[in-house]
């Protein structure tokens, strides 16, 4: 597996969410009188000896955007881009192909590219993201505190 540098100019998804609560299980003595609270190992406490019970712990983390869209159909639809950096907010590109919201692919690899920028091209990219993707940006607003379409750079590793 290698890395790649991704580059989008065109219209994308700014997703605002509320963090969700994932559960953790973990396991501490049973046994109420014992002073070892901490997270323990196997079946039995290391310092009473008692059976080990198991506690379920929610803890608050960053909703991806699959979090907001488990149906295939849905997280089919866009990309999570820098879905591995620690951005407060989740931005998604479009996946359908000729979709008419970006300039396309940018392959900087083996030497220089141009891609000319157009006046018209932000308006134009906003609107068919809007068009094209209606059905799941509308789940998304359902779901999410905020959704806004934007025009810009967007560079990511995967
Ligand atoms: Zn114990």
């Amino acid at each position: 597996m290698g890395l790649d540098i991704h580059i989008h100019v065109g219209a994308y998804a700014v997703i605002k969410a509320e963090p969700i609560v994932e559960q953790d299980n973990i396991l501490v003595c049973s046994n109420l009188e014992c002073s070892n609270g901490k997270v323990q190992k196997g079946k039995f406490c290391t310092d009473c000896g008692m059976m080990l019970s198991e506690r379920t712990l929610g803890r608050l983390t960053r909703a991806s955007l699959y979090d907001l869209l488990p149906e295939d159909k849905y997280c089919d639809d866009l990309t999570w881009a820098a879905g591995e950096d620690n951005l407060d907010v989740i931005l998604a590109t479009g996946n359908h192909s000729d979709d008419g919201t970006d300039v396309g692919y940018i392959n900087a690899e083996y030497g220089a590219t141009i891609k000319e920028i157009t006046a018209d091209m932000p308006a134009r990219f906003i609107a068919a993201f809007n068009t094209e993707y209606a059905d799941v940006l509308a789940v998304l607003r359902e779901r999410a505190t905020s959704v806004e379409v934007k025009f810009g750079v967007l560079t990511w590793w995967s």
